[in-house]
């Protein structure tokens, strides 16, 4: 179809909005015009965290010379003609506003060639207008560079996060297309870095151990491609066992029609899929392809196109749920978690396992001070521990009632702060070098962590393609897991605390001792006396009390005695 302006009755019915957020948003408006150009290969480069270029290349059908600066105007789209195709998008764009959004607040260089044009056509725009244009060398299909992003916006650009922070949105964008699209080549670089490339096989589980690596790829199971709710929805792709739970929603995916969004909806119905199977704050991996009939779902709500609304919902909903519990029961036999003891509720984000040996909490150092005590705690009698997870301990004022994980979050938080404040962090070297693969999002953080890591006693090596040599990990890490304390950091959101926090946080997390651990009397004491040491002994370093105070004045008044 040609490039056409749309006519405004259709304009208008067009969720309005800005789609140029940040430099991702750019690649994903770009990736999206290659996918519906028909690229098979899609070549994705940036520099300077996207803000200095994005550029994508793509070998689809190019744009013909004629139409070439149409394509940058307001509303030209050559996906649709009528108001009555609005309801039946098959394509990923539709509104004709990228390329002018883009062009607006960025340069804009342009090449492309499509079949029956004899020469590919050049333009060059600034501030949204074409300040040249002319012939470039290529072959069919499309380049599309974009330079100095936000130069004229200032407002915009104060926004963006560090080129670190800004490459992780755009490594997370092009592996999310890259696992809709297996069939697509994809690859990403980032100031001249590989970050990801995809062999575009057409086979889901290559897309998937590109993006995740072997860890990941290895533990899915299949959901067989079939037809749910009468015949309506279709589900298919690949979810994760339940031991390669996460802590964070982000290995959610989720594809409509092919397109990439967000669903509060299809979350839910997954997490129902999984109800018993994951502790709470843990969240699967899962890579799902849902396919409906074109009218049955709204793509026009959200200027990114990233939201949707489906017409049934519960039909979506039910078809999602039944076709994600049967490719995890038919893959017996699925571990069932115990159920966690009724008494406590585990920490967010913190996984109940298996005590450790009990001496392995005697075996830890004894916390220095770390700073003058801001608030001395009372020195403590052990009275004992409750349901495995409280130690219950008598002050001069009354009953004390202590998280013990919580506890020992704080202590271990202020003792590896210290450690590294003082350059004396202690290391345990591995017997065998572990290898640790990351996503490419995860690899940005990494890029900008390295160094951090090290002052903490993580020793990683480069090793290959997104993959680390481990040599050696802070010594309070023991038997621990630390490699979930690593992904953890990697997949941390931006903001919060400074990174050194952050990771003394993920750290003592990881090494402190867990809610449904029995705890010998010396242990206990052990634990409170460090308390006692610390700074600030009343939270843990992610802000949750660690005891909480029963006053005697209180009993008495519980009791009825004054
Ligand atoms: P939309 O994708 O919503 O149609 P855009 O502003 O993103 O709007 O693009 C405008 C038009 O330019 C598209 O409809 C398409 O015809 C053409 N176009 C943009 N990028 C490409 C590309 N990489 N290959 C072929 N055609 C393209
Ligand atoms: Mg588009």
């Amino acid at each position: 179809m040609a490039i056409r302006v749309l006519a405004p009755e259709v304009v208008v019915r067009i969720a309005a909005g800005e789609v140029v957020e940040r430099p991702a948003s750019v690649v994903k408006e770009l990736v999206e015009n290659a996918l519906d150009a028909g690229a098979t290969s899609i070549g994705v480069e940036c520099r300077d965290g996207g803000v200095g270029l994005v550029q994508v290349s793509d070998n689809g059908a190019g744009i013909a010379a004629a139409e070439a600066a149409t394509a940058f105007e307001r509303h030209a789209t050559s996906k649709l003609a009528s108001f009555a195709d609005l309801d039946s998008i098959a394509t990923l764009g539709f509104r004709g506003e990228a390329l002018p959004s883009i062009a607006a607040v960025a340069e804009v260089e342009m090449v492309t060639l499509a079949a029956g044009d004899a020469a590919p056509a050049y333009l060059h725009l600034r501030e949204g207008k074409v300040v040249s244009r002319g012939s470039r060398a290529r072959s069919g299909g499309t380049t599309v560079s974009v330079r100095n992003l936000f130069r004229n916006v200032p407002a915009r650009l104060k926004f963006l996060k560090s080129a670190a922070t800004e490459n992780s949105h755009i490594a997370r964008v092009v592996s999310q297309y890259a696992l809709a699209y297996p069939a697509v080549k994809f690859t990403l670089t980032a100031d001249s870095r590989e970050v990801l490339s995809t062999p575009g096989t057409g086979r889901l589980l290559d897309a998937v151990l590109a993006v995740y690596g072997l860890e990941i790829a290895g533990s899915l199971l299949e959901v067989v491609e079939s037809k749910w709710s009468g015949g309506a929805v279709g589900v298919g792709g690949l979810v994760g066992a339940p031991a390669i739970a996460r802590a964070s929603r982000d290995y959610l995916s989720f594809f409509v029609n092919r397109r990439w969004v967000n669903s509060r909806l299809l979350a839910g119905a997954v997490e129902e899929a999984y109800h018993g199977l994951l502790p709470s704050g843990r969240h699967p991996v899962v890579v799902l392809n849902i396919t409906l009939a074109p009218g049955e779902v709204d793509v026009n709500i959200h200027p990114a196109k990233s939201e949707i609304k489906f017409a049934n919902e519960r039909a979506v909903f039910a078809a999602v749920q039944r076709a994600v519990r049967s490719a995890l029961t038919a893959s017996a036999p699925v571990p069932r978690l115990a159920e966690p003891a009724p008494a406590f509720v585990a920490p967010a984000g913190v996984v109940q396992r298996a005590p450790r040996p009990l001496e392995s909490l005697l075996d830890t150092p004894p916390a220095a001070p770390a700073t003058t005590p801001l608030f001395v705690l009372p020195a403590l009698r052990i009275l004992g521990q409750l349901a495995a997870s409280y130690i219950i301990a008598e002050g001069p004022d009354g009953l004390y009632l202590i998280d013990q994980h919580a506890a020992h979050e704080r202590v271990l938080f202020e003792q590896v702060m210290t450690e590294r404040g003082q350059q004396r962090v202690a290391v345990q070297g591995l017997l065998e070098p572990a290898s640790f693969t990351v996503t490419p999002p995860q690899n940005e953080v990494m890029q900008l962590l390295a160094g951090e890591l090290a002052g903490f006693g993580f020793s990683l090596e480069p090793f290959g393609e997104r993959t680390y040599l481990v040599r050696a990990i802070p010594a309070c890490l023991g038997r621990n897991d630390w490699a979930a304390a690593l992904r953890e950091l990697l997949d941390s959101p931006p903001g919060g605390p400074g990174w050194p926090e952050k990771i003394a946080q993920s750290v003592a997390c990881h090494s402190a001792v867990r809610a449904g651990q029995t705890l010998t009397d010396d242990e206990m004491r052990r634990l409170v006396r460090d308390l006692e040491q610390v700074g600030t002994p009343h939270t843990c370093p992610h802000g949750r009390p660690t005891m909480t105070h029963l006053s005697l004045a209180q009993l008495a008044r519980q009791f009825a005695r004054t």
